[in-house]
């Protein structure tokens, strides 16, 4: 492992001018940045190990954890600090009440230790597992190596994504709990050098079209703080495919939230993980269901429209089909549920 500076944030004003300002210097984009934040580290440090991420600065935001880890369940809807914990935000009973898609994507992540460790902010910005990205010793990886090639395309690619891929690279966009803050229309909430600004989810991560190294909107140096997410969503669920049951990450999800009134889908959201290249919101499919009666047929119809414009690898095709069932599934059990 190479040697690195630890440095420890003291407050969120002070802190993120410092790390603005170190950042600033930097010109590599932020997800291979010589200075990087660290929150539970449950994907940084294991990046550092594997040698590919190096950045020469670590700085630990956790000295914020009192001002950013609350869970505030309001009128108008849900805030989530960045530094909350997946393990109790999944476990909180309001949120497993009103949001269970989110309880569900956080609660169906990694495992107790990882979930007790990792933060919301840190899992939204987790890398890609692709095994080329992971390995350096292979070369031809645009992510890690820009320009480099992407062994991915020729080589082994059943995990990788059949939506929004690019010849510059197909790699899986990987966490869950993303995908419910996609179909909930959340924000979140960046601390910059000069005061919080707010973006869509939905504009948080970059197709990658032509440099794949850049993963995300965030300037170098800036913070995630939390997210919020309007309205309240009883009837919603979170659905993962996996190649075991447990400790796995998605070879087709589905986060759906349903707003049925007198057996008519008022507002339908269906967002996929596991098989795009970002948190994917398929909006075919929720113009399929909006203003109609739901019944199963009507649930495989948006399963299809899903997947319409999906295009398979050569390990990876199966994930069109099983993507289609993921959202059918998903969809008959949010509609069956009791709110
Ligand atoms: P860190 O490792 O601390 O940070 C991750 C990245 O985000 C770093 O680049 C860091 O600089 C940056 N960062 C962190 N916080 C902030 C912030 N507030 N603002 C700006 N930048 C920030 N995830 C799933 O969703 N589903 C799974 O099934 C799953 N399985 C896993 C299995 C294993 C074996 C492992 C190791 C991980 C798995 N994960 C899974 C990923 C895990 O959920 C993430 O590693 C974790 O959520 C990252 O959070 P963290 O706080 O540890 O982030
Ligand atoms: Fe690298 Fe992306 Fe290709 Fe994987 S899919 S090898 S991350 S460029």
């Amino acid at each position: 492992m190479r040697s690195f500076v630890y440095q420890r944030i003291t407050d969120a004003a002070s802190g993120v001018h410092a790390l603005t300002a170190a950042a600033a210097s930097d010109s590599t984009p932020p997800t291979l940045a010589a200075v990087q934040p660290l929150a539970g580290g449950t994907t940084l440090i294991d990046l550092m190990k594997l040698d590919v991420m190096r950045p020469s600065t670590v700085v630990d935001i956790n000295p914020l954890a009192e001002e950013w880890s609350a869970i505030e369940l309001q009128n108008e809807g849900l805030r989530l600090g960045a530094l909350a914990r997946m393990s109790d935000v999944a476990a909180n009973s309001g949120i497993k009440k009103s949001y269970p898609v989110i309880a569900d994507s956080l609660q169906l992540a990694a495992s107790p230790q990882l979930r007790n460790m990792a933060t919301l902010g840190g899992n939204v910005l987790q890398r890609t597992r692709c095994s080329y990205f992971r390995d350096v010793s292979y070369d031809n990886c645009n992510k890690r190596n820009p320009g480099s090639g992407c062994a991915a395309l020729e080589g082994f690619n059943r995990s990788h994504a059949v939506l929004g891929t690019s010849q510059q690279c197909v790699a899986t966009y990987p966490g869950d709990f993303a995908q419910a803050l996609m179909a909930l229309d959340a924000t979140v909430e960046i601390a910059t050098g000069s005061g919080i600004r707010s973006i869509p989810f939905a504009r948080l991560h970059r197709f990658p079209e032509q440099t794949p190294q850049i993963e995300t909107t965030l300037a170098a140096g800036e913070l995630i703080s939390g997210f919020t997410i309007p309205g309240r969503w009883p009837r919603s669920i979170y659905l993962k495919a996996r190649d075991r049951q447990s400790y796995e990450f998605a070879l087709a999800s589905a986060a759906v939230a349903l707003d049925i009134r007198d057996g008519v889908v008022r507002d339908a959201r269906v967002a996929l993980g596991g098989v795009a290249t970002v948190p994917w919101r398929a909006r075919e499919a929720e113009a399929v269901l909006n203003g109609q009666a739901f019944d199963a047929e009507l649930g495989r119809r948006a399963g299809e429209v899903a997947f319409e414009n999906a295009s398979g690898l050569k390990h990876n095709a199966f994930k069109i089909a099983l993507g289609k069932r993921v959202v059918e599934r998903a969809l008959r059990l949010a509609a069956a549920m009791e709110v």
